[in-house]
């Protein structure tokens, strides 16, 4: 058994579905679990629709939700012909449904935790249904599976966490069975539920992370990531154009390049398959010829800066105080803070009178201020960014940290870490300096414009 996922480009139109229905066709003898991401722009466009009607905007949430079904059926227009209408008729109660939780969400200018995650969900349930007919039309036996019978989470609306042996007993009912009787179990990603059936989400990106779970629970030998680029890079090739394919990655270089803004996985996606020991594979739908990038654990890791990856949208927030700090019991004081707000903290730096964090998540970080303020004095910084450069054979490179901060010795590196891993080095820089700071280090540690695929070139300033 092998798992295919396939994000938000993969199956965006009439042309991209029809990639998929190729690279699924080819796959049928592996027997393949189809996980799909919703189509294009559909949960941006879900998330936008929701924020004009708690605005109290109906008619903002509703153009939205008509973009949406525009979309998806010139997407079904497109694949079927003339079997469309049919359909269309089994999207349309998705699509009503859609319109009445919005007008409700506009009357009462609120939308409940559970309610918003039943929302964003149908993007997923619309693109299952999509696919597994594109497939049958094609002469593939799919079927098309809920995620909501076979995903069982918590009720952490928003950021869903699996409950991996109520799931890995669904998995095998639901997705082990069809496949052992020769069929193609179609399933949206993102998408999951409660044990007693409330509709929750993974959080954004979070098809990925289906894609593992589904796989870890299936004992699948490969899990597949199809996106819109040839594999993990050197960098975001939107920052740096002349970014690198790598053909391998360990599995703990790819995580924390996911955790640390790799938008190409989501960062909980290698937890599962590293567990399991399933290597990950993430391939371009465009171009399916090309190998991609194969993720394994434990794979050796080639140059010592294998990958640079950023996250923008960082707060700090400072703590200082003459007194206290190096008290017992006040770190954990300042941590449970976060911990009570639900706040994750990235990047942690120390001195002797004061505490610096980053958090990802700033929501709550009013009421995170207002605690700590009881305790020390506190600045909170938005708009700040983390670079993070990683490889597994950092740890054993010496003069790395030098070579890094001279390639950025005109950015105003304002918080550095190495990790306890010392996979990677990471540092705080205000936003409009993080393209800046990518793009030097790529050249330092990567050349200017090499070839794509090329394997090791120019590495500028190395003896
Ligand atoms: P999908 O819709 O398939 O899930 P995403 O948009 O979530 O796709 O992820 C793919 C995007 O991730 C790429 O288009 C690329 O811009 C971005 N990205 C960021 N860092 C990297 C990296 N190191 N390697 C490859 N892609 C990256
Ligand atoms: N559709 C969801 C999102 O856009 C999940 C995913 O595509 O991974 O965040
Ligand atoms: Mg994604």
């Amino acid at each position: 058994m092998i798992v295919q996922k396939f994000g938000g480009t993969s199956v965006e139109d009439g042309a991209a579905i029809e990639r998929l229905a190729g690279i699924v066709q080819r796959a049928v003898g592996e027997g393949p679990v189809v996980v799909v991401s919703a189509m294009g722009k559909t949960t941006d466009r879900l998330v936008a629709a929701l924020a004009r009607a708690t605005a109290g905007d109906e008619g903002g949430a509703l153009e939205q939700l008509a973009a949406v079904s525009r979309d998806t059926l010139a997407a079904v227009d497109e694949i079927f012909g003339a079997a469309a209408p049919a359909v269309a008729a089994e999207l349309a109660p998705l699509f009503a449904g859609l319109g009445r939780m919005a007008a409700a969400v506009a009357v009462l200018s609120s939308v409940p935790a559970d309610a918003r995650d039943h929302f964003l969900a149908q993007g997923e349930l619309v693109s299952s249904l999509v696919v597994a007919r594109a497939l049958a039309a094609r002469g593939v036996p799919a079927v098309r599976v809920d995620a909501r019978d076979v995903l069982v989470t918590d009720a952490h609306f928003g950021r869903a966490q699996p409950d991996f042996r109520a799931t890995e007993a669904a998995a095998r009912e639901r997705l082990a069975g069809p496949v052992s009787r020769r069929q193609v179990p179609v399933i949206g990603g993102f998408v999951g539920a409660t044990a007693g059936g409330q509709t929750t989400v993974l959080g954004r990106g979070g098809s990925d992370y289906s894609a593992a779970i589904f796989g870890a629970c299936l004992g699948a030998s490969r899990v597949e990531i199809w996106t819109d680029v040839d594999g993990m890079m050197t960098a975001d090739p939107r920052i740096v154009p002349e970014a690198r394919v790598l053909d391998r990655l360990s599995a703990e270089e790819a995580s924390e390049l996911a955790y640390f803004g790799a938008r190409v996985l989501h960062p909980l996606t290698l937890a599962p398959a590293i567990e399991k020991g399933i290597p990950v594979r993430v391939l371009n739908a465009r171009r399916p010829e090309r190998p991609g990038t194969e993720i394994l654990s434990g794979a050796p890791g080639g140059e010592d800066v294998r990958s640079i990856a950023c996250k923008r949208g960082i707060v700090t927030v400072e703590v200082s105080t003459s007194r206290m700090l190096m008290a017992p019991g006040f770190l954990r004081a300042l941590f449970d803070v976060f911990a009570r707000f639900d706040t994750a903290v990235d990047m942690i730096s120390t001195s002797e009178v004061s505490v610096s964090v980053t958090l990802d998540d700033s929501s709550r970080v009013a009421e995170i201020r207002r605690e700590l303020e009881q305790m020390a004095r506190v600045d909170v910084v938005p708009g700040r960014a983390i670079v993070c450069l990683v490889g597994e054979n950092l740890k054993f490179t010496s003069g790395i940290a030098a070579r890094i901060f001279r390639a950025v010795e005109d950015v105003n590196v304002l918080m550095i870490s190495q990790g306890a891993s010392r996979r990677n080095v990471s540092f705080v820089v205000a936003e409009e300096d993080v393209e800046r700071a990518v793009r030097h280090l790529h050249r330092e540690f990567f050349g200017e414009a090499a070839a794509p695929g090329a394997v090791s070139t120019a590495r500028a300033g190395r003896a």
